[in-house]
Parts: C-alpha cells; structure tokens; sequence
C-alpha cells in the first residue's frame, strides 16, 4: 500500500523568467521546446510509499549510471493540457481519466499506482505556481507531462525496481493547426507498434522507441505519419503515429463518425473517447468496430467514407487527406479537411477552452477567474 502524503512542499524559484522573456516565448512557443519555471517531484520506495513529494525549480536531475530505466526502459507518461478560459480562469481537461490511464499504465509495467489524489494535487500546485505560463490565445494551451520512471540502482533484471520518480513538467503549446492542411498516414506493414498481450495500451516510452523506425520510413515514402496495422494480419486499422483516427460516413446530417474500437493493443485516446461523447452533441452518430485497409479503399472509393482525421491531445484533431502503402493509394474527400471534421474540433476545443457548455463536467477549475474590483 502507498502511504500517500498528499502535501506537496514548496519551493519555488528565486530566479523566474522575465515576464518579457516569457512573453517572447508565448509569442511562438512551438511544442514541447520550452519548459516553464518549475516542475513537480515525487518520490517513491517499496515499503514507504509515496512520499517527499515537492515543487521546485525546473532543472536537470542526476542519476546514477546504472539506474534501472536506463537499461530496461520501466517507464511510463502522460499528456493533458490546460486551457486558458474566456473569464481568465484556468482549467484542465479531464485530469482524472489521464491519472486513471496513468494508473493502468503503472500496473501493466508492473509499477506502482500513484493515487489520484496525489496526481491532480501535483496539477493544482505545478499550474496554480505558472499559471503567467498559460498562454492567453485560444489556440493554445499549456501542455503538462507527467511522467514515472525506475529509478533503482543496479542491473538485476530478476524484478521490478523498488523505487520510482513521479514528475510533472509543463510547456506551453502553440497551435499545431493550420487551416486546410491534410496529413497523408503510411500503411506500412514491415513493422508493427504492439500486439495482443503487449504494452500497445500503456502509454509507454517504449512503444515511442519501438515506432521511430517505422515514422522514419512513413516519411521516407513522402508521408506525414505512419498508420498501424494489428500486429497479426496486418490489415485491420489501428491508430495513425500518436493518435487515434477516426472516419466519417456519409455528409451532413447523415454524418456517422467511425473509429477502431480498442483492440487491446490500441492506446485508448481521452480525446478519441471525449469524441465518441461529445459528438452526441452534435447530433452525430459514432461507432467503434474494425476497418480493414480494403474496407477503406472501397469505402473511399465509393464515397461511403467522406472524411478521415487523426486525435490527440497535442493536435486535438487533425484532418487526414490520404493514405498510401506499398501498391495503393487512398485518397480521402478530394485531400481537404472536411467539414464534419472541423466541426468536431471546433466543439471540442470549444468544451476545452469554456465556449461550449462542459455538460460532462470534464473541466477541472485550478486558477479562479481573476476578481475585478471597479
Ligand atoms: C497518447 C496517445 C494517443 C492519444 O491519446 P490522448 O489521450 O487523446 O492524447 C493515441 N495513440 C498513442 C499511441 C498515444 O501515445
């Protein structure tokens, strides 16, 4: 059992960045190139528990050479995002369903849980200290990565680590989005991202390792993305790079949304669930079930399938135009972001930044709406 000490200690930095240097940053911040001032430490050791738990300064730490997630890779993350809202107030999307994943995740790379609770108090604390770190454009966002790793030393590889390092970094993100462009997703078949009874539905740095290459050769072949295959027949759609896709049937209000239902090896998206939620909303239908790379050659090719997009929390949604293996090639709606596509987006990020009714109750308020005193 983990004991849990919920407090997290304070220290903060004594040389934060200029708010004009941050400033400039804002003004272009990329993804995941810089980091605001501080983070969150947790630490963890077999019979104690979670503990020492602390904020602090943003910074290397230094570990020892023989460090077991150095050679066998025990490590596990996340990624969410806070929204500035149209009030000034802060809120983050869903934190509980990405401490939930976090916590599945643990337990497939046989790691310890670290407790809700504990998760979203490090959210509070890291966003509440740089919440001047939340960019005002509604385009973007803050970025929070948390992240786990085995920090015991040695080389045994007979167990599991008995102690682990819980952190939380934050970066502020720009808009991946821009208007019109389409992404073209690799059908390769060389290689393959996970297989029943692996590690496809934890959110491991491992199944990153294990994709480069095949990202290496999506690109190689002019393409944006690679498009998993199931590891066994190789035709079934997975998901697309890191993230999960979605197809739409028919146009307007005939419109269904279609997405692979979760095989086991499919990382289960909080994007591609708050879709399959959120587009009842709109008055659109959504489905999960199998799609064969020939279903969706003649589903394109008939016109049954109109549009295709790729979501994640970094892009949220993003339109796909194609795709293209070895002998074909599936062009989807004329290679244009379509127009049920961009609705959804819309109505997601509009939940997201408080311009549409959150009737799920998925924000997490963290930083009040500043008081204005006339
Ligand atoms: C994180 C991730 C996704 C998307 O999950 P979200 O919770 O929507 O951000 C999809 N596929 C893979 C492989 C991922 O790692």
């Amino acid at each position: 059992m983990s004991t849990s000490a919920t407090t997290i200690e304070l220290k903060s930095t004594t040389e934060p960045l200029s708010a004009a240097e941050r400033s400039a940053i804002l003004a272009d911040p990329k993804f995941g190139q810089y980091f605001t001032d501080h983070m969150v430490v947790i630490r963890y050791t077999e019979g104690r528990g979670w503990h020492s738990a602390e904020l602090r300064p943003y910074g290397p730490i230094e570990i020892d050479p023989a460090t077991s997630v150095l050679h066998y890779g025990q490590e596990i993350f996340e990624g969410l995002k806070a929204y500035r809202q149209a009030d000034g107030s802060v809120a983050c999307f869903r934190p509980e369903a990405n401490a939930q994943r976090m916590a599945n995740s643990a337990v497939r790379m046989a790691m310890p849980v670290l407790p809700e609770e504990l998760f979203l108090a490090a959210i509070d604390a890291l966003v509440t200290q740089d919440a001047a770190w939340v960019p005002e454009d509604p385009e973007q966002s803050l970025y929070l990565r948390p992240f786990m790793f085995s920090t015991e030393v040695g080389l045994g590889v007979n167990r599991p680590s008995a102690e682990y390092l819980f952190m939380l970094i934050a970066s502020p993100a720009g808009s991946y989005f821009s208007a019109g462009k389409t992404v073209t997703a690799w059908l390769g078949t060389d290689y393959v991202r996970a297989a029943p009874g692996g590690t496809g539905e934890a959110k491991c740095g491992g199944n990153y390792a294990a994709s480069f290459l095949a990202q290496a050769q999506a690109v190689a072949e002019g393409c944006d993305q690679v498009c998993w295959l199931d590891a066994i027949e190789r035709k079934y759609i997975e998901e697309m790079g890191s993230n999960n896709v979605f197809f739409v049937y028919g146009s307007g209000a005939e419109a269904k949304l279609f997405t692979p239902k979760l095989s086991g090896s499919l990382l289960p998206g909080i994007t591609r669930d708050s879709l399959l939620q959120a587009a009842a909303d709109l008055g659109i239908p959504a489905e999960e079930g199998l799609i064969s790379v020939d279903e969706l050659r003649e589903h394109a090719e008939s016109g049954a399938i109109t549009e295709a997009f790729g979501s994640g929390t970094a892009a949220v949604v993003t339109p796909i135009g194609g795709f293209r293996g070895k002998e074909s090639e599936i062009v989807i709606g004329g290679g244009k972001a379509g127009p049920v596509t961009m609705r959804v987006r819309e109505h997601l990020l509009g939940i997201q930044h408080g311009d549409v009714a959150d009737s799920r109750g998925w924000l997490h308020t963290i930083v009040p709406a500043p008081v204005h005193t006339a």
